[in-house]
């Protein structure tokens, strides 16, 4: 299956096909470098560096790899720094490709890599997790993380074309695999009711990697993320969409410390809370939130928050998104299923209404 991401020049394709990571036509015609960077991390290059870089050898190419730790606490300015110096050791020109191999730590911190090194250099997302392969290697956000922030050093970068191979989804532990799924599950809540409905009854497909399933599922939440991406590449406006649970999601994440919940996890949570905070406002009915806490519950994520969190606490992370955002805190609510706003037009009585039902 191919997509398009629609940018005018920068346009590109999202390719979506089990098996493609390994096919020397589909990569013959995709990279014409003579110098290619493959960058991965150690958990992945057993698995599907050796492979890889068979389908990318060609006479007269310069191919390379660079073997990072693994975990985002490597998605670092120091990290960044050890692929500088690996392209400049090895003379790496201006005319190179770098090749993102992994999850959304390695596609994001080489994205980040390849706008900035020598200026801006061509880059490849070969997303490995179910996440970046639905959400973070499309759309051109890349970065890093800083000890005060996570993604607050960062550049938009379009990548030359997405290669998804689900495939690779076979050796993903099955947490990762559901932590995938809340973003999946995601783009149906905010902008797709019958993809919704087409979850509802494909989730235990998709957890048991049916292949069917997946390249579905992958395909469809691409089209969505690229369609958004389209209408609002540098998120002035509709991008923010994409964020539903987020703001509920990342103040369980940095009250518990990155890493304890995955990102997906957390985010699962948040979408309930913005559901039924949506339903409090009296946008959507108590059924909306019922089937999302059911698909999310059916996908093995939780559906509220850990039990450290209080309203207190919510508030007090929300707040401080608050003043990264000017002065008004702006949630993503859902007016139906399958369509989504961004607001700060709530009433800040039912949020916390919201908050105490959830932390109990
Ligand atoms: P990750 O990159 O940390 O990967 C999760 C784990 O799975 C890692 O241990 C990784 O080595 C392992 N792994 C990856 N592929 C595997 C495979 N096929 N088989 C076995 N193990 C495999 O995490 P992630 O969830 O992919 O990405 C999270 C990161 O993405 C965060 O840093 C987040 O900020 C970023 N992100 C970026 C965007 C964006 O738009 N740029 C969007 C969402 C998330
Ligand atoms: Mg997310």
């Amino acid at each position: 299956m191919l997509l398009t991401v629609e940018l005018g020049e920068r346009s590109y394709p999202i390719l979506i096909e089990p098996g493609c990571m390994n096919r020397k036509d589909q990569w013959s015609e995709r990279v014409p470098h003579a110098e290619v960077v493959i960058v991965t991390n150690e958990t992945i290059a057993p698995l599907y560096l050796d492979s890889l870089k068979r389908s990318l050898e060609r006479s007269g190419r310069r191919l390379l790899s660079l073997t990072l730790p693994d975990g985002e606490s490597y998605k670092s300015a120091e990290t960044l720094g050890r692929i500088y110096d690996f392209l400049l050791e090895h003379s790496i020109s201006r005319k190179a490709v770098l090749i993102a191999l992994g999850g959304g730590v390695i596609g994001d911190l080489t994205g980040y890599a390849a706008a900035t090194f020598q200026r801006g250099i061509d880059f490849i997302q070969v997303p490995t997790t179910l996440l970046s392969q639905v959400d973070s290697s499309v759309g051109g956000k890349t970065g890093i993380n800083h000890p005060l922030g996570k993604n607050m050093i960062g550049a938009f970068k379009q990548p030359k074309s997405v290669v998804i191979d689900p495939a690779v989804l076979s050796t993903l532990p099955d947490r990762e695999l559901s932590a995938g799924l809340a973003e999946v599950i995601k783009y149906g809540l905010i902008h797709d009711a019958d993809f919704f409905e087409w979850l509802e009854t494909n989730i235990d497909a998709l957890l048991a990697k049916d292949a069917d399933a997946l390249v579905q599922a992958i395909a469809r939440s691409c089209r969505l993320k690229a369609d958004i991406v389209a209408a609002d590449e540098t998120e002035q406006g509709i991008r923010a969409i994409l964020n539903l649970g987020h703001t509920f999601g990342h103040a369980i994440e940095a009250e518990l410390g990155y890493g304890l919940w995955l990102h997906g996890e957390a985010v699962a949570a948040g979408m309930v809370m913005a559901s039924d905070l949506s339903q409090r406002q009296g946008w959507i009915d108590g059924e909306v939130t019922e089937r999302a806490r059911n698909l999310l519950s059916a996908a093995r994520l939780p559906v509220a928050p850990p039990p450290q969190m209080t309203p207190d606490r919510f508030m007090n992370h929300m707040a401080r998104d608050k003043k990264v955002e000017s002065g008004q805190l702006r949630l993503v609510l859902l007016e139906a299923l399958g369509r989504a706003t961004v607001t700060s037009t709530f009433d800040p009585a039912r949020l916390e209404a919201c908050l105490s039902a959830f932390c109990t």
